[in-house]
């Protein structure tokens, strides 16, 4: 495997960052992850903007140029022969002595990236079978909108979750409604046939695939609500399932132990799924 590493492509086993990168001592850093499908990189340009505003939130200076950075991104795909897969993009302020003020305005960013293929397999039989999740009180901070290194609390909440036999843990407010799960967006089919999410300006990250599935949702002609839900609603959902750029739309069938509805997955994520890739941005490796 190759990975990129400020302006170098090195062997994985090589690619280091410094022990004073801010990255490594405050997680002071941001990050994008984007799916790769049949040598297709999917929505690229929502991903490159997200990562534009979120550098832009934390006062970061930019690697380098959209169109350089598409440049190397397709290399780092070529060069590990990704064509299912994934693209994992990190940026920190850099490397200085450490000190919580912000480094000299000449010091560079960091910028990492590396890419993995990834069997489609395993996905799909998530698809098939749904996976369970369990609620948690929200411990984050109040800036999820940005796409932080920060993970410790969804760390932690994803651990929880697999200790207890589930797979994925939701974040819940202190009001008792949904926010998101610990890397995805929620979603339920509400009593009405209703698609409903969570507004994403409150306290959310605004996922692409979220952004995207609001598009294919338009575009078959099915009902939307971007309204807060409560865990309750949740529970008596025709359907709950999670988005992401790694997972599309994954089925959730049991929360805290509950089933939802029969306890299988639901047509409406299937469908969903099915007309996701029609939809999407698809910007070609080679
Ligand atoms: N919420 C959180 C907390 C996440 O980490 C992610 C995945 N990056 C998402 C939502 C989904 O975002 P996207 O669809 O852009 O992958």
């Amino acid at each position: 495997r190759i990975a990129y590493v400020n302006g170098r492509y090195l062997p994985h086993p090589d690619a280091a960052v410094h022990i004073e990168d801010r990255g490594f001592q405050f997680a002071d850093g941001v990050y994008e992850v984007c799916e790769v499908r049949d040598g297709l990189i999917i929505d690229l340009t929502r991903h490159l903007d997200r990562l534009d505003r979120s550098l832009r939130e934390l006062r970061m200076a930019s690697p380098m140029g959209r169109e350089a950075l598409r440049v190397v991104i397709r290399e780092v795909l070529r060069r590990n022969r990704v064509r299912n897969g994934l693209f994992y993009l990190q940026v920190t302020r850099g490397v200085a002595r450490r000190d919580h003020y912000f480094p000299a305005e000449t010091t560079p960013p960091t910028i990492t990236i590396t890419a993995k293929s990834v069997d489609p397999a395993p996905m799909g039989r998530k698809y098939e079978t749904g996976i369970k999740v369990i609620t948690l009180p929200e411990n984050r901070w109040d800036r999820v909108d940005i796409k932080t290194v920060g993970l410790l609390p969804n760390v932690l909440a994803k651990q929880q979750a697999k200790d207890g036999g589930a797979q994925d843990a939701i974040f819940v407010d202190p009001a008792g409604h949904v926010k998101e799960a610990a890397s995805s967006n929620v979603w339920i089919v509400d009593g009405k046939g209703s698609l409903v999410t969570r507004p994403a300006e409150h306290g959310i990250l605004r996922g692409i695939t979220r952004t995207t599935l609001l598009d294919v949702a338009e575009h078959i002609g099915l009902p939307v609500e971007e309204r807060e839900f409560s865990v309750e609603e949740m529970l008596g959902a025709r359907e709950v399932f999670l988005t992401s750029a790694t997972g599309s739309c994954v089925p959730v069938v049991e929360v805290d132990g509950k089933p939802i509805a029969n306890g299988h997955p639901g047509s409406v994520a299937a469908s969903l799924r099915g007309a996701f890739l029609d939809i999407a941005e698809k910007t070609t490796i080679w």
